[in-house]
């Protein structure tokens, strides 16, 4: 099936991340006509561009679901309450009312005769049983069950995969899946609270090497390993399974495993420093070990994530380095504005 570039084409969560950079690619692709949804202020989005229909709405309603998909020939749905280990570990129900969203949109995309829908879910549904090893396990897609997902957050994941599915198989909806292993990279969530290691990482670095306190705290022992994904190679996934055949729930994910510590290495590495390391083993640290088992992707794409993580991780450092010197200098709208301009 291939898609005119005149076909609207819907971004829930168009003010995230992962959004953001999807609409910014899909405008270089030529897509004429597309539509980004958020709740959060126009003012408040990561990126906007003035050629894209921005809406400010509130999509656990159905009704604004419903202004959200009307006409809509495609809908990506990356809208979720969602951020770090921080975040999800102390708002399971807040991350589990983001059900209301993916159900709604479902519901409007059947409603308005959507052609196709992608569906953003996580590596936080794997059987956390399997995720007790430090030897960060590669987790395969049939590793989810029998269930034992992250609490909260995993769990809506799991059962939201589930109605695309069934909304497929009963209703005919063309819905595709991918389980996302951490993603990182420019225009991303970078403080606050809701940031993820990368991205926290690099900011307690800059910290350091800017206040010349060359010291950084890490959450857990340091031991715990994880693979991360460059957004480029993200937005390339998404492109690729929302137009594959592939009608299972698919890892996106990085299969370069790496320790906490290591990520912490990396960044000393690239910003020319070496800080004294605390741990915190109070903090909230997640699964001890997960990585992406992508044997399924490259089956059926011929194709896996493939950025290494000091390239993406250097692309991240120097955004980071430049947004946090322009909020220093009480610049923090500068960055974002030009985005607009693009
Ligand atoms: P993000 O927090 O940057 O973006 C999500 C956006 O959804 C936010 O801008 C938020 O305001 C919006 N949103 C929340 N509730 C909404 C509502 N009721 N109505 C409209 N918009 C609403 O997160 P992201 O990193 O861009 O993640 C995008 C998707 O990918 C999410 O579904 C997330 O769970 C999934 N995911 C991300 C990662 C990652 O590492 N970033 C990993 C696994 C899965």
């Amino acid at each position: 099936m291939t898609m005119g570039n005149d076909n609207l084409v819907v971004v829930a969560g168009a003010g995230g991340f992962i959004g953001g950079n999807l609409i910014s690619t899909l405008r270089t692709q030529g897509h004429k006509r597309i539509r980004g949804v958020d709740i959060k202020p126009l003012q408040e989005w990561y990126q906007h561009f003035d050629d894209v229909e921005n809406l400010s709405l509130d999509l656990n309603l159905r009704e604004d679901c419903e202004i959200a998909s009307k006409d809509a020939y495609e809908v990506y749905n990356l809208a979720a309450n969602m951020g770090g280990m921080g975040f999800i570990e102390r708002n399971k129900a807040l991350c589990m009312l983001s059900v209301l969203i993916n159900t709604h949109m479902l519901q409007a995309a059947l409603k308005y005769g959507v052609k196709r829908f992608f569906y953003s879910s996580s590596a936080c549904v794997y059987n956390g049983d399997k995720q007790k090893a430090f030897e960060a396990p590669s987790l395969k897609e049939a590793d989810a069950y029998p269930a034992l997902a992250e609490d909260g957050y995993g769990w809506e994941k799991l059962f939201s995969e589930r109605m695309c599915r069934h909304f497929h198989e009963d209703f005919g909806l063309y819905t595709r899946v991918a389980r996302f292993h951490n993603v990182y990279g420019p225009w991303g969530t970078w403080y606050g609270g809701r940031e993820k290691a990368p991205a926290a990482i690099c900011r307690k670095v800059i910290e350091a090497k800017v206040s010349g306190k060359h010291e950084i705290d890490i959450w857990g022992s340091g031991n715990q390993t994880r693979s991360f994904m460059f957004i480029e190679d993200c937005i390339k996934g998404i492109n690729l399974i929302m137009n594959s055949e592939v009608l299972e729930p698919i890892n996106l994910g990085s299969s370069e495993a790496v320790t906490i510590n290591q990520l912490v290495d990396i960044v000393e590495e690239i910003a020319g420093i070496k800080l004294r390391r605390t741990y915190d083993l109070s903090a909230p640290k997640g699964v001890n070990g997960r990585n992406s088992d992508n044997t399924l992707i490259q089956k059926y794409l011929n194709w896996e994530p493939n950025t290494t993580l000091r390239i993406g991780l250097e692309k991240t450092y120097r955004w980071i380095y430049d947004q946090y010197m322009a909020r220093e200098r009480g610049e923090a709208g500068v960055i974002r504005e030009s985005a607009a301009a693009r």
